[in-house]
């Protein structure tokens, strides 16, 4: 991995706040520490951080419960010196309880999510310029705000990520710099810088969590029990959704997932959208990747390596479908008012509800139909 020999120096203390897992943070955090009297006690039990410890608790909830990953917004305001410390101590704290979790998933997934987050701000922050020099050996930015980041840098970061625009042969590279280039609203060039970091962010914050992880004592694995139970009980009740819905038969499905489904298997192209959806869908009833490449097998520009990684890619990345009206606005919804009585009723916005309501009619079904005894020969 081409990281820099030397990493920048970053004294601005908004910024180490913003992003409390870049290496030049480390340092600040300890000073603010030793400053502000909060030793592990404190952290942990102490009435000075209890604010820090809600805002943590919220950090890790959103890494399982939203898609959308960590919520950018901090609780307190980080030009005051308590905003900031707010800030960093939430994050050291909510760290300090997925190692206490000792489940590499969930370290992953939190690191994933707070690296969302910090792709988010850094796509409006000016303070890209030294948090990319700090993550890459190779990067530019000319007078226009178009970036180039050399070539290996770029092979290594892109392979994580799927779309065209990442693909080598689709770049223009030269003299082993690859441009960046600007695509106005859909994609700019430092929103690609963004993308390109969050991937190795995501990786420093995961091995910074597995290395608390590993240093973990029989002391601190106790006392951090309570927040650790929080955690893993919100991620058993989000697979217990997934396993509820795990054998969904095809009888069961949406108008929506059984016209995606049928219009491919006709040799009928569907639009990215409804893609993503049919493979979120698919793995979100337990269909098995193999399963949901097939459904793609008609389909007019299918390649059996380009959809098996992009399938992989949603099972990996634990990709949810989108909601009706989602689906409504890009033509994926299967049914116009009347044609469907699950899909007419007000509550219905969301295709995983409608294959729950069918399971839980036909069970409802199943426990009042009494088995009939039929006449046994000579009865009257
Ligand atoms: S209303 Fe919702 S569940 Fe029904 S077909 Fe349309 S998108 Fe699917």
């Amino acid at each position: 991995m081409p990281k820099p020999l030397a990493i920048p120096d970053l004294a601005d203390e908004v910024t180490l706040a913003r992003y409390p897992f870049l290496p030049q943070a480390k340092s600040w955090i300890a000073s603010m520490a030793a400053k502000h009297d909060v030793d592990i006690d404190e952290l942990l039990d102490g009435s000075m951080m209890d604010r820090a410890r809600i805002r943590a608790r919220s950090r890790l909830i959103d890494s399982v419960d939203s898609k959308d990953g960590v919520e950018v917004a901090s609780i307190g305001d980080i030009h005051t010196e308590e905003g900031r410390l707010l800030e960093a101590f939430s994050f050291y704290y909510a760290r300090l309880v997925v190692g206490a979790s000792e489940d590499e998933r969930l370290i992953s997934r939190w690191a994933q999510a707070e690296a969302e987050r910090a792709q988010r701000i850094l796509e409006k922050d000016s303070a890209i310029r030294i948090i990319a020099n700090t993550y890459l050996s190779e990067i530019e930015c000319d007078e226009k705000g178009i970036w180039k980041i050399g070539l290996s840098d770029f092979i290594e970061l892109c392979t994580g990520i799927t779309g065209s625009r990442w693909r080598l042969p689709n770049c223009e590279i030269k003299n082993g710099w690859v441009t960046l280039h600007d695509e106005g609203d859909r994609y700019s060039s430092r929103a690609k810088v963004a993308r390109l970091l969050r991937e190795r962010m995501k990786e420093d914050i995961k091995l910074d969590a597995l290395e608390k992880m590993s240093k973990m004592d029989e002391g601190l694995l106790i006392r951090l029990s309570e927040p650790v139970g929080m955690i893993r009980g919100l991620v058993a009740s989000k697979t217990a959704e997934t396993i509820a819905l795990i054998g969904a038969g095809e009888e069961d499905w949406p108008p929506c997932m059984r016209k995606a489904v049928a219009e491919l298997s006709q040799g009928v192209n569907l639009n990215h959208f409804g893609r993503v959806f049919l493979g979120s869908m698919s793995r979100c009833i337990g269909l098995p990747p193999e399963t949901t490449v097939d459904f793609f097998r008609n389909a007019p520009d299918f390649s059996e390596s380009t959809t098996t990684y992009q399938v992989n890619h949603l099972y990996e990345r634990e990709y949810t479908p989108s909601g009706c009206s989602k689906l409504k606005v890009n033509h994926n919804c299967a049914v116009q008012t009347g044609d469907d009585k699950l899909c007419d009723q007000p509550w219905m916005d969301h295709p995983l509800k409608y294959i729950r309501a069918k399971q839980r009619r036909r069970k409802r079904q199943e426990s009042l139909e009494v088995p009939v005894e039929q006449p046994k020969p000579g009865d009257g």
